[in-house]
């Protein structure tokens, strides 16, 4: 078997504070706000890093979006990934779920050769969860989802995933190739190397494809390949807060404190 190859799978998403949805187009408003890796898939890096740390390999760095993901995308290639791609045209935009992994998916066979592709377990602004499940679906490949850790057998073939449950902890085993989805905090993602950092952030270190660069069908991306309708937007009720400011002597704070939450009970 040739270096095992990673790709990681990752998204620039507007900081929580930031996001806002343009009430004319339903979609969200990227401009002029500030962004982010999707905190999620910086634990997809880091798990992809110790994999290979102990294996040794590469790992290819892959996003789809506008070309200011190409800042950011810097930042795991600072960290030890080796090489980006960035999936950016007009034609990809107003992507769905499903044009979207269609999409991502084209990308990651024109990368090739690849043996595991790991992905965040959702997004902090769209947060449907589908793209891990939906790359597997048109790779026809594996899938290990939600996992906390995950480690492989580069004789055997397989990739091995745990994942924590209540009370316990499931035991997965897939033969490569395989998608993996990194569950939320299950790593502390590593610094960039300061070593490394000017490295990356030279020129020509991204590799952009548009539309035209990669084998796609025009009607499965962007919106003639998107069947999924946002039908309407709402904002969640403000829940009603009472605050009470509690008087006296700590014993009496306390006092006063145990009877308000016995009530409440
Ligand atoms: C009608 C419609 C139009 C839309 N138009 C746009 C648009 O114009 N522009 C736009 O940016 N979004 C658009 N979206 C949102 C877009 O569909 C989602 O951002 C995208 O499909 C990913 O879904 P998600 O955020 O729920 O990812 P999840 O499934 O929650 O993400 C899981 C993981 O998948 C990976 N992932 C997700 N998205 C990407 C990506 N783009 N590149 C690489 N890895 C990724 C990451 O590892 C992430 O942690 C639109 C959605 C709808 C329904």
């Amino acid at each position: 078997m040739d270096k095992f190859h990673i790709v990681v799978c990752i998204k620039v998403v507007p900081k929580p504070e930031e996001i806002a949805v343009d009430k004319e187009t339903m979609l969200l408003i990227r401009d002029g706000v500030r962004s982010e890796i999707n905190p999620p898939d910086m634990n997809a890096i880091e798990m992809a890093l110790k994999l290979k740390d102990k294996y040794g390999g590469k790992i290819s760095i892959l996003s789809m979006g506008p070309p200011f993901f190409a800042d950011y995308l810097r930042v795991p290639l600072a960290m030890g990934a080796d090489h980006i791609y960035l999936m950016s045209d007009r034609n990809f935009g107003g992507a769905d779920t499903l044009a979207t992994t269609y999409t991502l998916a084209e990308g990651i066979r024109k990368i090739g050769d690849v043996d595991m592709v790991i992905c965040g377990e959702e997004s902090s602004d769209g947060a449907t969860g589908q793209v891990p499940a939906g790359l597997a679906e048109w790779l026809g490949i594996n899938q290990l989802t939600q996992m906390d850790e995950v480690d492989i057998d580069l004789r055997g073939k397989v990739a091995r995933g745990k994942r924590e449950i209540a009370g316990g902890h499931i035991s997965l085993e897939v033969p490569f190739p395989v998608v993996v989805s990194a569950k939320t905090a299950s790593n502390e993602p590593r610094f960039m190397d300061y070593t490394i950092k000017p490295w990356a952030f030279e020129e020509g270190r991204i590799t952009v494809w548009g539309a035209e660069d990669v084998e796609v069908e025009d009607d499965h991306i962007g919106l003639p390949g998107s069947p999924t309708i946002v039908s309407g937007l709402e904002q969640a009720p403000e829940r009603a807060r009472k605050r009470q400011f509690l008087e006296g002597s700590p014993e009496e704070i306390a006092d006063q404190l145990g009877k308000i939450l016995v009530q409440a009970l």
